[in-house]
C-alpha cells in the first residue's frame, strides 16, 4: 500500500518511547494528532492576558482520547495473543475497545451502566459487534466484575488499570509540547477515573526527562527512550463534577451523580497516581455543578464552535474560574483536554439549548421573516 507521509498512527510516531516490542503487532486507526486551538475569544471573555488551547480529542477516530490507550493496549494484548477484550465503561472506552478489537478480528465484551450512557457511544459499541452487557448498577460496579473476570479468564482488561492504555494517553503531552515547542504552565482536565491526568503527568515527566511513577510504569514495562526535551511541567488542575467528587470528598463516593456521564465514577482506580500528578506538579483538584459545566458546553459551542461532550467542558470550567480568581496567573499558558466529542451526547446538548426553531411554510416572505426577525 501507499506509503503515507503525515498523520500516521501515534505508535507509528511515538514507537521509540513507547514500552512495546519491535515486532509487536500494531492495531491503529491512525488516532492522535489532534488540534490544539487557541481559545482567543474565550479568553477576550477573561479580560487577562492568558494564551488559553483547547486541545480537542473529541477528533480522535471514535471521538475520545479513549484511542490514544486502546492502539497500545490491544496492540499489546493481541501481541501476547488475546482472543478477546473486556472493559467496564461509562461509554466512551466501549466504543474504542470495540473499535480497535474490530480492527483486530478479536471479540470485545463491554459492560456499561444501564440508562447512564449517552446513546452516540453505545450506538459506536453496538454497530461494531461487540458484546454489549448492560448492568443494573453504576461503572464503580462494572469495573469490580472487569477485575474478577481478569482474574478468572484469559480475556483482556483494556480499562486504564491495563499499563498499556496509560503509555498510549501519555503522548497527548507529546503532541502539545511538539506543537507548543515549550511545556504549558498549566494543565486542566476532567478526572474520572483519574487514567487520564495519570497519563498526561507521565508524558509531561518524560519529555522533561523526570523520574515518576518508577514502579509501575517506567520499570515494569521494559526500557523505552525517556530523553528529555524540555526543561518545565506544568501544574495539573483535576475538575470533577460536585456529584462525583471523591478527590475533593477525600474518600470514594457511594452514588455519583452527574450529567457528566463520562465522569461519573465514584471510586477512581487510578487513585494514588492522581493525588501523586497532583502532589508533584504543585496542582490541585476542583468542583463544579451540572449548570457550570453545561454552561461551558454551550460557551464553548457559541463563542468558539467547538462541540464537545459535557464532560470535557468541565476542563474549562475549571481553567476560567482559576483565571479569574489569579490562581492561574497572567502571563500563563494553558491547555485544557476537551476530552470527548459532543456529537457523542446530542440529547443533552438539545435540552440546554435554547437557539430558536422556527418552523415555516416553503416560502421567501416568510425564510425573510425569520431571518429579520433574528438579526437583531
Ligand atoms: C474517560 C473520559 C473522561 C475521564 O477520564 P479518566 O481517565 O477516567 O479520568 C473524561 N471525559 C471523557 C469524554 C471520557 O471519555
Amino acid at each position: 500500500m501507499t506509503e503515507f507521509r503525515t498523520n500516521k498512527g501515534l505508535i507509528d510516531r511515538y514507537r521509540s518511547r513507547l514500552p512495546l516490542a519491535s515486532d509487536a503487532s500494531v492495531v491503529s486507526l491512525y488516532e492522535g494528532s489532534t488540534p490544539l486551538i487557541p481559545l482567543e475569544n474565550i479568553q477576550s471573555l477573561t479580560g487577562k492576558k492568558v494564551e488559553i488551547y483547547a486541545k480537542f480529542e473529541g477528533l480522535n477516530p471514535t471521538g475520545s482520547f479513549k484511542d490514544r490507550g486502546m492502539t497500545v493496549a490491544v496492540s499489546q494484548s493481541v501481541t501476547e495473543g488475546a482472543k478477546a477484550l473486556i472493559c467496564a465503561s461509562t461509554g466512551n472506552t466501549s466504543a474504542s475497545a470495540a473499535a480497535y478489537a474490530s480492527r483486530a478480528g478479536i471479540k470485545c465484551f463491554v459492560l456499561i451502566p444501564e440508562g447512564k450512557i449517552a446513546l452516540g457511544k453505545l450506538a459506536q459499541a453496538m454497530i461494531k459487534g461487540s458484546v454489549v452487557i448492560q448492568i443494573l448498577g453504576n461503572f464503580d460496579d462494572g469495573m469490580r466484575l472487569v477485575k474478577e473476570v481478569g482474574e478468572n479468564t484469559a480475556v483482556s482488561i483494556v480499562n486504564s488499570i491495563n499499563p498499556y492504555r496509560i503509555h498510549g494517553q501519555k503522548t497527548i503531552a507529546f503532541e502539545i509540547i511538539d506543537a507548543l515547542g515549550r511545556a504549558p504552565d498549566y494543565h486542566c482536565l476532567p478526572v474520572g477515573n483519574a487514567g487520564n491526568i495519570t497519563a498526561h503527568w507521565l508524558g509531561y515527566c518524560e519529555y522533561a526527562g523526570r523520574e515518576v511513577f518508577q514502579d509501575t510504569f517506567q520499570s515494569q514495562q521494559g526500557d523505552y527512550n525517556r530523553d528529555k526535551v524540555v526543561d518545565t511541567t506544568p501544574v495539573m488542575c483535576g475538575y470533577q463534577a460536585s456529584g462525583a467528587a471523591p478527590f475533593l470528598r477525600g474518600h470514594p463516593v457511594e452514588n455519583p451523580e452527574t450529567v457528566a456521564t463520562a465522569i461519573r465514577i465514584g471510586n477512581p482506580q487510578s487513585w494514588d497516581f492522581a493525588l501523586t500528578a497532583s502532589k508533584e506538579s504543585n496542582g490541585w483538584f476542583d468542583e463544579f455543578s451540572d449548570d457550570e459545566i453545561l454552561a461551558t458546553q454551550k460557551l464553548l459551542a457559541e463563542k468558539e464552535g467547538i462541540f464537545c461532550e459535557p464532560a470535557s467542558a468541565i476542563s474549562v470550567t475549571g481553567a476560567l474560574k482559576d483565571i479569574n480568581s489569579g490562581k492561574i496567573p497572567e502571563g500563563s499558558v494553558i491547555v485544557c483536554t476537551l476530552t470527548g466529542h459532543g456529537l457523542k451526547d446530542p440529547d443533552t446538548a438539545i435540552k440546554q439549548s435554547k437557539a430558536p426553531v422556527i418552523k415555516i411554510e416553503p416560502e421567501f416572505d416568510q425564510v425573510k421573516k425569520a431571518i429579520v426577525d433574528n438579526l437583531e
